[in-house]
């Protein structure tokens, strides 16, 4: 049986269109997943991690995979890492930056991964994305949906 995933993406350095398109045609094509859902790309402010980054695009994609939750981010390390990828500093620039978000209603905790992605909840860069493919999926830790999520958090920003 076919799962289905949530996937943020985030660029902030050199081409970053051409980043998040090659990203997801390079999903598309690793065995066993099959993207079926694309948000449009918005460009976002950088939050946390060093002063003086540039602007991210940001994008959400929903995939069919016969992957595990394992498996399939180690198919998002290969991609960033083909993206020239390098880790450094923590929340630093980054050419690709592919984060599991959502994996069916499972919540994983592993030495590697973290499902729901565990920021995902306070960041209105991954919540409007994703509402845009996924507003009725369910956030299995809260048990409410996307776009329940993201309401309150646009709600919490305007009040303060
Ligand atoms: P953030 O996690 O706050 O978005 P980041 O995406 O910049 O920060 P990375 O450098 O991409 O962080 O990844 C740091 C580590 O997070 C990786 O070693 C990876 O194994 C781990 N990780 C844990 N849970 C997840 C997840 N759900 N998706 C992607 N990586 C995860
Ligand atoms: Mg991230
Ligand atoms: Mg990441």
């Amino acid at each position: 049986m076919a799962s289905t995933a949530l996937i943020g993406l985030g660029s902030n350095l050199g081409n970053r269109r051409a980043w998040l398109e090659g990203a997801i045609t390079a999903l598309d094509a690793s065995p066993g997943v099959h993207v079926v859902r694309v948000s449009s790309f918005r460009e976002t402010e950088p939050v946390g991690g060093p002063a003086g980054q540039g602007p991210y695009l940001n994008a959400a994609v929903a995939v069919e995979t016969t992957l595990d939750p394992a498996g399939l981010h180690r198919t998002l390390q290969t991609i960033e890492k083909g993206a020239g990828r390098t880790r450094s500093v923590r929340w630093g620039e980054r050419t690709l930056d592919l984060d599991l978000l959502l994996f069916d209603d499972r919540i994983i905790e592993t030495e590697e991964l973290t499902v729901p992605h565990p920021r995902m909840n306070e960041r209105i860069f991954v919540m409007e994305p994703l509402a845009e493919i996924a507003p009725e999926a369910i956030e299995p830790r809260t048990g409410r949906s996307v776009s329940e999520i993201l309401s309150q958090l646009v709600g919490d920003r305007r009040t303060g």
